[in-house]
């Protein structure tokens, strides 16, 4: 399923995950969150959490679930902490530096868009069905990079939400290709399967999915149990509680780990080997 085009002589994909230990805790600071099912208060966007310590470690990292704070456990930055920590503002803590304080909790959400957008430009110029189109999938990915190495002035003026529609245009294509070959699935009895579908808690344990677009689809709490996902396109999709205990998801299109932390499901649920199986699930 995936070829091994070198991508970036820059570019890891260990960039594309997060590296706290190289992060100003900047998701604890610079994000809002509202009390509900994910977290157990609220919190404006620039302050940091009562829970974030001085040496910008969460205080309750192990017990986050336990401790009504489910959104910080399934939350993903792509990268984006150390890389505006390290590289755009070259180390410069906004503890002891007051004054770029709220430039750099501005520029920390778009650069978390952008890195997301690496990641799946990542992952698409890997998939061998999207041989056609590389040549655009490599320009779009060196774009974008560059974007995410522009000063914290250039970022915020830039049109971020422009480049987004963009790569989304391509993502859609890579999409197309890599579920052209396979059968696609459109109807389950009343249930209609398709891009942005509500499908909260269906019931479609053992369906076959391949090839189906669940593109932000609602698949909250539903029985997701022995599906085959391979082939099926999962970007965007609400996984929050189903259950994918025995499903079938290697080769499925755009997964992310945080839609598998935000998901039930079991040892013998089968991933792709970028991803892997959450704690709570064993
Ligand atoms: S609970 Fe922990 S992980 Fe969540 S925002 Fe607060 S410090 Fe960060």
């Amino acid at each position: 399923m995936l070829s091994n085009q070198i991508i970036s002589k820059n570019l890891d994909i260990k960039d594309l995950h997060a590296d706290c230990e190289k992060c100003f805790g900047l998701c604890c600071v610079a994000l809002p969150y509202a009390k509900s099912a994910d977290f157990a208060f609220n919190k404006s966007g620039g302050t940091p959490c009562r829970n974030l310590g001085p040496d910008n470690r969460c205080g309750i990292h192990q017990d986050l679930r336990e401790k009504g704070f489910r959104g910080c456990a399934v939350y993903e930055c792509f990268g984006a902490g150390q890389k505006v920590s390290q590289y755009t503002y070259n180390g410069l803590d906004w503890r002891e530096n007051p004054k770029i304080q709220n430039e750099m909790f501005e520029v920390f959400p778009i650069m978390q868009q952008m890195h997301e957008m690496l990641s799946y430009l990542y992952e698409a110029i890997q998939r061998k069905e999207a041989k056609p189109i590389f040549g655009v999938l490599q320009t779009a990915l060196d774009e974008t990079e560059a974007l995410t190495k522009l000063t914290a002035a250039e970022i915020l003026n830039h049109d971020v939400a422009g480049h987004r529609r963009h790569i989304n245009e391509l993502l859609l294509q890579t999409s197309e290709l890599v579920r052209g070959s396979v059968k696609s699935v459109r109807v389950k009895g009343k249930l209609k399967i398709g891009r942005g579908s509500d499908l909260i808690g269906a019931k479609l344990n053992g369906v076959d999915l391949r090839g189906a677009n669940l593109r932000g689809a609602l698949l909250i709490a539903a029985d997701l149990r022995n599906t085959d996902m391979r082939t099926t396109d999962l970007i965007g999709a609400d996984l929050r509680d189903a259950n994918l205990s025995g499903a079938n998801l290697v080769g499925s299109i755009f997964l992310t780990q945080a839609q598998l932390n935000s998901a039930m499901g079991s040892v013998d649920t089968k991933l792709p080997p970028t991803l892997t199986i959450p704690k709570h699930w064993k």
